[in-house]
């Protein structure tokens, strides 16, 4: 048997390391094969510089940027495999910098031959299913190397991410806007906005963590303009909330309560498209950023393809965790030692979770859905088993610490339900921390004042 993976990001990974865990077991693997574009591993979370196209003419994946730190505490997206202590050597702080976040989810999977498997700077291009063999074909492109082949497999995981392909709504006027127009895909940190009054179009995280980022780099004024709802946050002096731009004049923009007010730039932070140009339109998922896409059994295996496994296609409370339990779903369905029911049983299983979705009325909701959804995976198979519902306490109270004061929010420590430490007290306060580099994240105090006072 040959299992291929598009992806080594977050999730991708999470599928080789489930495989290997069997390994280690004494369990015979199938032959895996992964297919990552970049030249490295860990998706989003492989910051890149460039915007527009890679160095190959690729798009870009990557949609991080400078100075960005975790949104939530790292102790709701811990690994139960691989613990923050066992991979620092001693506590933490509750919200690291990206590069921290990087150098944890590499350091698990560097310690296994995992790499061997993968293909870098090779893209999927397209997808085609035999009906008589029962096996995709893939077509790949070796970019570095300028060349195309295909392989064959008997199980495809799509791990593509779905946080990429950015969603450009027009606007009236928008084209005659003088200043810089992007969206938050291409946006690479605060420095050329500090002392600008910036637009962001959007009402959700990247509106929230761009705007507050900006504000803290010295942005003259950040406007956030929803459509559904506000966040409604306590926004410090300098940022405002406003309904709908509904024209630009220029350099002005116009918004629903008739107010106006003029701007040097405009961020579109208005989401991402589930995007999947390699496969065939029947093949595909249409939906919009959710927490269960409907095509899904149990979130993951496609209904009408069961061949065809797709990870981390939900919109994320839980993250790394929640791509090990699809992974280990995943991997125990492609070896058999999880029986899929009939295809009537998988339709009504799907239509009870889209129900329970349909009636989410709060955040709270979102996260008791996704917790339930993510401990069925976990009762499921192997994956070492973690305190869930714990997790789900340290969301509500997250949550309720944003509201309380989303400039410091990052600054509160939670107790890890993998090893029961408490998060360490970051060196700096997060309003205070400019420096978003690991070596700076990791020095202690006495380190930083001697290097402030050099
Ligand atoms: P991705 O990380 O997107 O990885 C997908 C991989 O597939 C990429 O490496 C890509 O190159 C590859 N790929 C795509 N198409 C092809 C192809 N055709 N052929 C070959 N390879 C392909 N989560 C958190 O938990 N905490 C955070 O603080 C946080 N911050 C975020 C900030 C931003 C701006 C964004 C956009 C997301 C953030 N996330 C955060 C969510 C993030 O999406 C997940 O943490 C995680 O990266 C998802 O993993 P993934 O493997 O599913 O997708
Ligand atoms: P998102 O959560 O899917 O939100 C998209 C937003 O765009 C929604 O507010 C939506 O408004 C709005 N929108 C869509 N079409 C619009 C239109 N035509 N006009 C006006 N508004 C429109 O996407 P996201 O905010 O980019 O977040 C994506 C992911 O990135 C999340 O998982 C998030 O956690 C992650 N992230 C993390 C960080 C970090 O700090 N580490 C930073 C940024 C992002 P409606 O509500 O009206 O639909
Ligand atoms: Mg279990």
């Amino acid at each position: 048997m040959r299992i291929g993976i598009i992806g080594a990001g977050p999730s991708g990974l999470a599928q080789l390391r489930a495989f290997e865990s069997a390994q280690r077991a004494g369990v015979n693997i199938p032959e895996i094969v992964c297919f990552e574009k970049q030249s490295n591993w860990g998706g989003m979370w492989n910051y890149t510089w460039r915007t527009g196209l890679d160095e190959f003419g690729e798009p870009i994946h990557g949609s991080m940027y400078r100075y960005l730190w975790s949104n939530g505490p790292k102790e709701c997206l811990e690994f139960s495999d691989y613990s923050f202590d066992e991979h620092f050597g001693r506590p933490i702080s509750s919200y690291p910098p990206r590069e921290v976040l990087f150098d944890y989810i590499q350091g698990r999977i560097e310690k296994s031959n995992a790499r061997d498997f993968i293909r870098f700077n090779t893209a999927a291009r397209w997808v085609s299913f035999d009906e008589d063999t029962q096996q995709f074909t893939v077509v790949l492109d070796d970019r570095a190397n300028d060349r195309t082949y295909t392989e064959v497999f008997d199980y495809l995981v799509v791990a593509s991410g779905h946080f990429s392909v950015p969603n450009m709504p027009h606007f009236k006027g928008i084209e005659d806007f003088p200043g810089t127009i992007k969206h938050a895909h291409d946006f690479r940190g605060a420095d050329p906005y500090i002392g600008r009054d910036l637009l962001l179009i959007g009402g959700s995280y990247s509106a929230e963590d761009i705007g507050v980022q900006c504000h803290k780099y010295g942005t003259k004024s950040v406007t956030l303009s929803y459509r559904s709802q506000p966040m409604g946050f306590d926004w410090p002096k300098g940022m405002e909330e406003k309904p709908l731009v509904t024209h630009f004049e220029g350099d002005v923009a116009h918004f629903s309560d008739g107010t106006s007010k003029r701007f040097d730039d405009v961020i579109l932070c208005t989401g991402y498209q589930h995007n999947f140009p390699f496969l065939p339109s029947e093949y595909r998922l249409e939906n919009n950023n959710c927490l269960y896409p409907d095509k899904l059994y149990k979130g993951v295996v496609f209904n009408e393809q069961p061949r065809l496994i797709f990870l981390g296609m939900q919109d994320q409370y839980f993250t790394f965790n929640m791509f090990d339990a699809q992974a280990w779903f995943a991997r125990d369905v492609m070896m058999g030692t999880i029986a899929l029911p009939e295809k009537a049983e998988r339709d009504k299983d799907i239509a009870k979770w889209l129900a329970k979705q349909d009636a989410i009325e709060t955040p709270n909701d979102d996260v008791d859905f996704q917790t339930a959804y993510t401990r069925e995976l976990v009762d499921s198979t192997d994956y070492p088993d973690f305190n869930l519902e714990k997790v789900a306490e340290l969301f509500k109270s997250w949550l309720q610490d944003k509201e309380e004061d989303i400039l410091r929010y990052r600054d509160k420590c939670y107790t890890s339900v993998v090893t029961g430490t408490k998060a360490a007290e970051h060196h700096t306060e997060w309003m205070a921390a400019l420096d978003d580099s690991m070596e700076c994240y990791l020095s202690d105090e006495e380190e930083l004042k001697k290097q402030k006072a050099s």
